[in-house]
């Protein structure tokens, strides 16, 4: 049974079909090694051991009974914590939320209980995905399993890390701008944005409505696939789902169709590392020694991303957050003496310093005087970047480039600067902006040990190309059974 906690979810569905292990005794192994590693990474915020062993033997009595649900049936799972699970916390890391209670499931754990998936607790991540190394949480600093001095990338680091240091197989990230991504690579996994709409967002305590994705991590796609699988798909609670046929994802990873892939220029600034750029020449040069036919395209308006999903993501938050006020959800203040300063008290106590920056920054832009000149002007700017991305696609199938600019950085060192840490995300927000699928792939190491990662963008709705194709750069490569030693 040795390291059975860094085997592929194809693995451990095997031995589970083949009975050589229960869910229970999985489940065991997995909390077993959540107390051996948490005391270094700290990435559960919550967990429900009860829960989960009670949902581990449902599994085992239904595989008794030959009513397998799905490949998950009986595979723990992490969640994010801002994903609603009845009778769980969802704190979304907030010190507003710290006491708070969910009274229902979002539709993803819905479908995971359908799924016979065992949800085993809840995943760190910075205070309402506000950030780019999880240490915006205002409840704990979860490292990165390669190295205990560095950030695990954010906003969902939690979800990242417990992946990566073989705490859990599957985890849960919501991305705005980068949150899956960004620590997927941080943390050297994969993790997969989703086209917006096609994973309900119903239970997800939202940031900014017209960016949020949930999204799975896995240790490697085919995993990530499986996960998919479960999430996808129409619901009528959330407006924006859109009602598209799901494929088999796993069928697609085994039609390797070498397509076009589109280098964008934009994306090879001088700004890159060295080690990262290098690494992710190495990757083109495979694809293209491979069939696939490498071409130069430009995608113009990325200068303009960053500033342009700044006012668009804090334009949304600002309104999104004005709920918790200390009278409906939250925590509420004990030095209030009347309803105005409930409101205040609460929120001035409750929230952290980048919440309180970009709620203020978000009603800034989107007051009467200055409507125009930033929300309003960002939105057509948006279309631009969109427009970009439609016209790049007559010519590729998938466009590759880095995921972020570095490899995971060191604790402490952005966190006084938030100007440096939004610039984290430059190669991903583009992405949610325009509504596209998008997929960070491991491709390497820095000689600091620390994982490098790249990006694949695909056309609205074609996530089985992307996992296609990142499937065919995993097989070939072995960074994905490299394993963090922590212990
Ligand atoms: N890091 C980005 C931000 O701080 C993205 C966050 C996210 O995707 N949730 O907004």
């Amino acid at each position: 049974m040795e390291k059975l906690f860094f085997k592929s979810v194809e693995d451990l569905s095997k031995m589970l079909a083949q009975k050589s292990i229960s869910s229970v005794e999985l489940t065991r192994i997995f909390l077993q090694r959540i107390k051996t590693v948490e005391p270094k990474v700290q990435a559960f915020l919550s967990l429900d051991e009860e829960k989960s062993l009670r949902q581990a033997e449902a599994s085992d009595e239904r595989r008794s009974k030959g009513q397998v649900l799905s490949p998950l049936d009986g595979i723990p799972v992490g969640m994010k914590d801002v994903i609603a699970e009845k009778g769980q916390p969802l704190t979304c890391a907030s010190k507003i939320l710290e006491h708070y209670v969910s009274p229902y499931d979002a539709t993803v754990t819905e479908r995971l209980h359908r799924a016979g998936a065992v949800l085993v607790g809840r995943l760190n991540m910075d205070e309402f995905a506000m950030g780019s190394s999880t240490e915006n949480s205002a409840c704990q600093k979860t490292r990165n399993p390669w190295n205990l001095e560095y950030v695990p990338g954010g906003s969902s680091g939690g979800s990242a890390a417990a992946v990566c240091a073989g705490e859990v197989p599957l985890a849960l990230g919501s991305d705005t701008g980068g949150s899956i991504r960004q620590p997927a690579l941080c943390c050297g996994i994969t993790g997969l944005k989703p086209t917006y709409g096609l994973v309900s967002r119903y239970g997800l305590s939202a940031l900014a409505s017209s960016l949020d994705q949930i999204g799975p991590f896995a240790r490697n796609v085919a995993d990530l696939g499986l996960l998919l699988q479960v999430i996808a798909g129409h619901d009528d609670r959330d407006s924006t789902s859109c009602n598209v046929e799901i494929p088999n994802y796993s069928q697609f990873l085994m039609k390797q169709q070498p397509c076009r892939i589109g280098i964008p220029k934009e994306y090879f600034s001088d700004g890159i590392d060295l080690e990262v750029r290098q690494a992710i020449e190495n990757a083109i040069t495979f694809y293209r020694k491979n069939g696939y036919s490498i071409v130069d395209i430009s995608l113009p308006h990325t200068p303009y991303a960053v500033p342009v999903y700044y006012v668009v993501m804090t334009a949304e938050a600002s309104s999104n957050l004005a709920r918790f006020d200390g009278i409906r959800y939250s925590s509420r203040s004990s030095m209030a003496t009347n309803a105005t300063d409930i409101y205040f008290k609460s929120r001035e106590e409750g929230f952290g310093a980048e919440v309180k920056r970009r709620i203020i920054l978000g009603t800034y832009v989107l007051s009467s005087n200055h409507l125009d000149a930033y929300y309003v002007r960002a939105q057509k700017v948006r279309t631009r970047i969109r427009e970009d991305f439609a016209k790049a696609f007559e010519t590729v199938d998938v466009i590759l480039s880095p995921t972020s600019p570095t490899t995971a950085f060191k604790l402490g060192e952005k966190i006084n600067d938030p100007l440096l840490m939004y610039l984290s995300d430059i190669h991903t927000v583009s992405i949610n902006l325009a509504g596209l699928p998008g997929l960070s792939l491991p491709c390497g190491f820095s000689k600091a040990g620390l994982p490098i990662g790249f990006q694949l963008i695909g056309k609205a709705f074609h996530e089985s190309e992307l996992l296609s194709v990142a499937h065919q750069f995993e097989r070939a490569h072995d960074f994905v059974q490299r394993f963090p030693i922590v212990s």
